[in-house]
């Protein structure tokens, strides 16, 4: 029978309802979940690892990347078939695009949480448990990158991101949809993953900022970044990739401080495009240096430059390609 290594990392599936707190908090070991999987012991042999028990927003992107290391160190042993690592799903997106960018492997890592904490009625934490192990054991999953699997669905690392505060059905892919669903115990992939990026790295740098531009905002965001000496900014921008002509002096020192700025939409779905000239316009934008992010949310895109500052040295030139070049290129994994 297969061996998968469960990698219990906090979150509301670990989570209960503090009486005198009236409020979930942290509390279940892994054991005590792994026995409310009720019958999984006739698909897989259970290898349980208490890495933490964070509630998601404590979690860092420097344990975010110990983490990819656990798992890599998991992944070398033969007698394991794949990994499931739980996590709160505040911050899911984020360190499942990193476990993502950063691991080499064919054999399935797959990420999962609950939504309804053990107190809650509908607790969803053995049911995505039992499907993600299901998806760790699968032959099919192989070779597909990280996945997200919760509620019944599965979507790729790179792709996901959380788009409902309470829906048990919360993780969506804005632009592919789900790479396949988990139904009866059985996966089922409807298609292959469209991106394959590695970023391969042990190091992050983390003094990268996020910016979300709304209406007459002006540079002094900008401005605190680089005089706090952030390597990197992402700005997420109006609609097509444009912000407000008064963030444009801000970007422009930033830029002329070797600072990479990356520029990704604040809209749900679709993609930054240099398509408007007026000043603040993408056009503008891209004539200054700034790098298109695309279509991923700021959050995934600052990990994205975290990543890929390390990487290239902080060679921007570089950055630029990984964001805008590389993107839809296949990399053999
Ligand atoms: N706040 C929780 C966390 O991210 C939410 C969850 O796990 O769903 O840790």
């Amino acid at each position: 029978m297969k061996k998968v290594a469960v990698v219990f990392n906090g979150g509301t599936i670990s989570m209960k309802v503090d009486p005198r707190l009236e409020a979930a908090v942290p509390s279940l070991k892994g054991e005590e979940i792994m026995n409310m999987v009720t019958g999984i012991e006739d698909y897989a042999k259970i290898e349980s690892h208490e890495f933490s028990n964070d509630p998601s927003p404590y979690i860092t992107p420097n344990d975010m990347m110990e983490l990819s290391r656990y798992i890599k160190n998991i992944l070398k042993r033969e007698d394991i078939c794949g990994v499931v690592v739980t996590h709160g799903t505040d911050s899911l997106e984020e360190t499942a695009y990193l476990l993502d960018l950063t691991i080499k492997s064919d054999k399935p890592v797959i990420i999962t949480g609950a939504m309804r904490s053990s107190s809650e009625l509908g607790y969803d934490g053995p049911a995505n448990l039992a499907a993600s192990i299901c998806t760790a054991i699968s032959e099919e999953a192989r070779g597909k990158g990280v996945l997200v699997c919760l509620n019944g669905e599965l979507n790729c690392a790179s792709e996901v991101t959380k788009s409902n505060s309470t829906s048990l059905g919360t993780f969506k892919s804005p632009i592919f949809g789900p790479i396949g669903i988990v139904d009866s115990n059985q996966v089922i992939f409807y298609r292959n993953k469209v991106i394959n990026q590695l970023l391969e790295t042990e190091n992050i740098e983390t003094n990268v900022g996020l910016i979300k531009c709304a209406s007459g905002m002006d540079s002094d965001i900008i401005d605190f970044y680089i005089n706090k000496g952030s390597k990197g900014i992402v700005i997420e921008a109006m609609g097509r990739g444009n912000i407000p002509p008064t963030m444009v002096e801000g970007v422009k020192r930033a830029i002329d401080s070797k600072i990479a700025v990356v520029i990704v939409s604040r809209c749900y779905e679709g993609r930054v495009l240099d398509t408007y000239g007026y000043k603040g316009g993408g056009k503008g934008l891209r004539n200054m240096g700034v790098i298109f992010g695309y279509f991923m949310p700021g959050q995934k895109a600052r990990i994205k430059l975290m990543l890929a500052l390390k990487k290239t040295n902080y060679d921007i030139e570089k950055i630029r390609e990984i964001f805008e070049n590389d993107t839809y290129n296949y990399v053999t994994r």
